[in-house]
């Protein structure tokens, strides 16, 4: 890997011996990367202050010989913060939360190392400010940013032709393996009826009309919820640890 410069969010940071960190991060044009910043953790080294999670950064990637443990990492030795929106993130509780599952959602769909994924970053870093700013509830921010990592990578849930056999809706069944909802005849076991108005509430977060995602009733947006997690599961085939710590 020779020297590249891109920009990024910090997806997480862990300790590498006294002073340095390895930095997590999903970047505009080389997807997910891990890289080694060194003497960050040292208290006069203004290198790498900011380097946090939810941080918009521009970094300086390079190669490094094999003194490096972790030797295949490269090092960045430049970084200039672009949006500190840990700041609006981190002192609420339901903006930490919502914003730790996107993080973890966005490292999931990124497996591949160095492989580009810009739909997902882009995804990521609107719905980032949005919920530093506080714009909309934490958890339809979040919702909202479930449905469409779905959709950019692929599963895109339907919500009103049915998923099955394309007849319009509105369709009344739902089904997370079928990929959204369906109509009676397509209904398969362990599909569920929810409210049309949960289901009206997924399309709007998806296509993005806030203006009806924000007027919705609480009971809704829960039963929402409950449709967007089991879906992201079922895709994902495991649980994403932080989602279960989401206020609902
Ligand atoms: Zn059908």
């Amino acid at each position: 890997m020779s020297l590249f410069r891109d920009d990024g969010i910090v997806l997480r940071t862990q300790k590498l011996g006294e002073a340095d960190r390895i930095i997590t991060l999903l970047t505009r044009g080389h997807g997910r990367v891990r890289a080694v910043a060194r003497g960050v953790r040292r208290t006069k080294s203004k290198f790498g202050a900011g380097l946090e999670p939810f941080s918009h950064a521009d970094v300086q990637f390079f190669a490094r010989g094999s003194e490096l443990i972790g030797r295949s990492l490269p090092l960045c030795n430049q970084t200039q913060i672009i949006a500190p929106y840990g700041n609006g993130i981190v002192t609420d509780y339901a903006r930490y939360t919502a914003g730790t599952a996107m993080l973890e959602t966005a490292e999931r769909f990124t497996e591949n190392e160095g492989e580009p994924a810009v739909q997902q970053y882009l995804l990521l870093v609107g719905a980032l400010r949005t919920l530093s700013r506080g714009e909309h509830e934490p958890h339809l921010i979040l919702d909202a940013f479930l449905l469409r990592s779905l959709a950019v990578n692929g599963y895109a849930p339907s919500f009103d032709d049915c998923a099955k056999c394309g007849i319009h809706g509105p369709n009344r069944h739902f089904s997370v393996a079928a990929g959204g909802v369906i109509c009676g005849d397509c209904r398969v076991p362990g599909s569920v009826v929810p409210s049309s108005e949960a289901i009206a509430l997924l399309s709007a977060l998806l296509t993005g009309d806030w203006g009806h995602a924000d007027a919705c009733e609480a009971r809704h947006v829960r039963e929402g919820s409950g449709l967007v997690s089991a879906y992201l599961h079922w895709h994902l085939e495991r649980g994403l640890r932080s989602l279960r710590y989401v206020e609902k």
